[in-house]
């Protein structure tokens, strides 16, 4: 890995500014993707000291900067009391502590990472991201959005609702990557179901929800057909972690169970 500068941004704008200089400048975050990768940059443009690394509310949000770290995140009362810990719960799930101490919300985010636990824990909830210069997208949108993005994350909102969340990732050992992962949401009696780690990034299982949101009365069975529909919809791979017909399986029994566990 070389780089040839390390600069310490003074503003949002200063970084963004220094961003625009070289196509080779990179912002630095955790720098633990960056380092694992051995990403060859011309500078590295450190936000550390603009205080992104701040959780507040609002009365209808909860604003996290974005390089609030992955650990701050977890133990947050505000993310804590949000659809009964389970966003917490996801981030709680990545490596061990002394990594979650660096690792940040905003880097998690802007990598989209195929295996990203933290990108599967908030999908199922409406979460806005906040970049400079001055623009917003979910973070649907942004999974969605084609080529890289030209611009810094400065934060991410999440709606306070009323509901219930279920996270639940899959890995071969404790510290592991993910072999596929879930989230499953019940917001304002709607649900929303989330796989990841496919191996692609998270998304919505949206037949499996349009399905499961049209039902007046749902039975067991329902949670199983819908989590059926989910394994049919996404496309899933084979990696040297796993095959595809696993993971498939895996999201039969995970979908039905996250449905079974937000619906109490
Ligand atoms: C060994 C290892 C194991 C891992 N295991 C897991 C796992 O099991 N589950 C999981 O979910 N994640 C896992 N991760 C990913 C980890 O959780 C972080 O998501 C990752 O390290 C990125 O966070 P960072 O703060 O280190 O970002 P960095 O490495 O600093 O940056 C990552 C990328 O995001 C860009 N970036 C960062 N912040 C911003 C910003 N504010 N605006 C614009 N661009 C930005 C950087 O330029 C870079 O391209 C793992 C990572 C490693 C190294």
């Amino acid at each position: 890995m070389k780089v040839n500068e390390y600069y310490r941004a003074s503003s949002i704008e200063d970084a963004y500014l220094k961003l625009q200089e070289n196509p080779k400048n990179v912002i630095l975050a955790g720098g633990l993707w960056i380092k694992k990768i051995g990403q060859d940059c011309n500078a590295l443009v450190d936000l550390s000291t603009l205080g992104l690394n701040k959780i507040s509310e609002t009365k209808d949000e909860v604003i996290v900067g974005s390089m609030v770290t992955q650990r701050d995140f977890e133990n947050s009362p505000l993310i804590r009391s949000l659809f009964n810990d389970s966003i917490a719960f996801a981030v709680r799930e990545v490596m061990g502590v002394n990594f979650r101490n660096i690792a940040t919300v905003g880097g998690s985010i802007m990598g989209r990472y195929p295996f990203s636990d933290v990108i599967c824990g908030l999908l199922p909830y409406h979460v806005t991201l906040e970049f400079y210069p001055k623009q917003t997208m979910s973070l649907e949108e942004y999974l969605e959005y084609k080529g890289k993005l030209n611009a810094i994350l400065v934060s991410i909102h999440i709606k306070k609702e009323k509901g219930r969340g279920f996270f639940k990732k899959v890995k071969i050992t404790a510290l592991d990557f993910p072999i596929v992962n879930f989230a499953v949401s019940k917001v304002n009696g709607k649900y929303s179901i989330v796989v990841g780690a496919r191996p692609m990034v998270a998304a919505l299982a949206k037949k499996a929800m349009e399905y499961i949101n049209s039902l007046s009365k749902i039975s067991e069975l329902d949670y199983k057909k819908a989590a059926e529909i989910a394994a049919e919809e996404l496309s899933y791979l084979d990696n040297k972690d796993s095959s595809k017909e696993y993971r498939i399986d895996l999201t039969k029994v995970y979908v039905a169970r996250g449905l079974k566990e937000v619906s109490k």
